[in-house]
């Protein structure tokens, strides 16, 4: 079903995984849970064009602060 057998990026062997995507559009911060492949060698994250879209939709939602929809878990903190 995804286009890769191997991670594209070391060669190594890659597992589907349920994995929280950080999504941030100014000042805001959002999770995503998706499901997606990850190399078992260096962690790349292999996500569909889907997923990707995705994650570009809710970022610029997050830049406009339109979080309707969006549950409110917790405050972001930065620390310089
Ligand atoms: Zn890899």
């Amino acid at each position: 079903m995804r286009g890769f057998d191997k991670c594209p990026v070391c060669g190594g062997e890659i597992a589907t995984k349920d994995v929280e995507k950080i999504v941030r559009g100014g000042a805001h911060t959002a999770a995503v849970h998706v499901r997606a492949d990850v190399c078992l060698h260096c962690g790349e994250r292999l996500y569909t064009p889907e997923q990707v879209r995705r994650f570009e939709d809710l970022r610029r939602k997050l830049q406009r602060r339109e979080t309707q929809g969006l549950k409110h878990v917790g405050e972001f903190f930065e620390v310089a």
